[in-house]
């Protein structure tokens, strides 16, 4: 975008991975995502929108129940994460930006004849955690244990699936993201985690676990997942991180280096685009780099703050499963669409229920307009 703006400035990219290698598998987007990016680079936005495979339906199974209902709406996307990437990586070399693989960058004196130097390294960013007195940043650690894992199962529709084990429940968040590919995110409480023995179960026994519980809607494909060296699975605990400040000198913040918010509202990706289409923006504008900077921050944290409530509130909506899962499914199925709302929480779930399904009455009357 920067070069875009500018073909004259000089810019390296530093990866420290090789090219074509990632974490994770797939992600989802909306179509806001691709329209914003139209804006900035509409190149990027059509490859991104050409690799990309789609849905307009979500499946919500609650396996235990029989339940299984579905819900139509705007069309969302998914595309793997190493095609996204190499789609970056091309563009910015075919406008001239160099691109150096297996380069780690560990200070910002490692590039100090730079003008700018912009940290995207991650929720374990290096070049944040040097000056962490400075840009303060404050993590807080999910309750749930998940593991985000592929399969060769494609998905029509973007699938959450509930499975009840005698050690509480356990779901799986299930999108394709490729023509041959599925991701799927599994997640559940520390306890059912434990009892089922996922904490002591080499990546393969692990799986294994998981195909089973998962069997109806995996239909015989494999969960395919990324073991450590020494053979253990990634469980993690998703860390929610914020920055009291987003630059230093030269040195600015974009990404997930930034803040991080909850893949349950599937938003990361979009909100480190965005946050480099805000920096471009304000550095164009404003030609005195602490200003631009200062700018970049301050509209951009505003910006992203509804994205972090509702990130906030959907991840405790998940820790807080036994709260809604037990509702008629019908109920059930509506809270879990409602789970960004910070009332929720607050309201006993049938009255939040019922007082939503009667103000929707409402509205379907002559003369009530939303
Ligand atoms: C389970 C899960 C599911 C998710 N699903 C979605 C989803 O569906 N949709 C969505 O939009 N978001 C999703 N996200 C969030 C999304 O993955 C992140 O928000 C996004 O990847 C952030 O991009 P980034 O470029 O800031 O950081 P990253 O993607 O982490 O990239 C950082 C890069 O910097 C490199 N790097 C790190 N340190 C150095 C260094 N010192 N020198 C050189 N290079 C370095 C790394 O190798 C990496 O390539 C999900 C996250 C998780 C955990």
């Amino acid at each position: 975008m920067m070069k875009r703006v500018n073909p004259s400035h000089d810019i390296t990219i530093y990866e420290r991975n090789p090219a074509g290698s990632t974490y994770g598998w797939g992600v989802t987007f909306w179509d806001e995502l691709l329209s914003n990016l139209h804006a900035a680079d509409p190149e990027s936005a059509r490859s991104i929108g050409e690799n990309a495979v789609s849905w307009n339906s979500w499946v919500t199974d609650i396996r235990e129940r029989a339940t299984v209902t579905v819900h139509h709406g705007d069309a969302s996307f998914g595309i793997s994460r190493r095609e996204l990437l190499g789609i970056l990586f091309q563009r910015a070399s075919d406008l001239g930006v160099r691109v150096e693989f297996e380069h780690e960058i560990a200070s910002e004196e490692e590039v100090e004849d730079a003008d700018l130097v912009i940290a995207g390294d991650g929720i374990n960013s290096m070049l944040r955690e040097r000056h962490a007195e400075h840009f303060r940043p404050e993590i807080s650690v999910g309750k749930n244990s998940y593991i985000w894992l592929g399969t060769t199962k494609v998905f029509d529709a973007f699938v959450f699936s509930f499975v009840e084990t005698p050690h509480g429940w356990i779901w799986c968040y299930g999108y394709k993201y490729s023509q041959d590919h599925s991701t799927c995110v599994i997640e559940c409480a520390p306890e059912t985690w434990t009892g089922l023995g996922l904490h002591e179960a080499n990546e393969a026994d692990g799986l294994a676990v998981l195909e089973k519980l998962f069997a109806d809607i995996l239909d015989g494909h494999p969960l395919i997942g990324r073991a450590q060296a020494d053979g253990s699975a990634q469980w993690l605990n998703f860390r929610t991180l914020t920055n009291r400040t987003w630059y230093r000198d030269n040195l600015v913040l974009v990404g997930d280096a930034a803040h991080t918010t909850h893949y349950s509202i599937g938003a990361g990706t979009a909100l480190a685009l965005g946050d480099a289409a805000f920096l471009v923006h304000a550095l164009h504008e404003d030609p005195r780099m602490q200003s631009a900077l200062a700018r970049y921050e301050r509209e951009r944290k505003s910006a992203i703050r509804s994205a972090q409530k509702a990130a906030y509130y959907s991840a405790r909506w998940y820790e807080n499963l036994p709260r809604y899962i037990d509702l008629p499914a019908e109920q059930m199925v509506a809270l879990l669409g409602e789970r960004h709302s910070p009332l929720l929480a607050h309201v006993p779930p049938r009255l939040y229920y019922q007082v939503g399904k009667a103000i929707e009455r409402l509205y379907s009357l002559p003369g009530f307009r939303r």
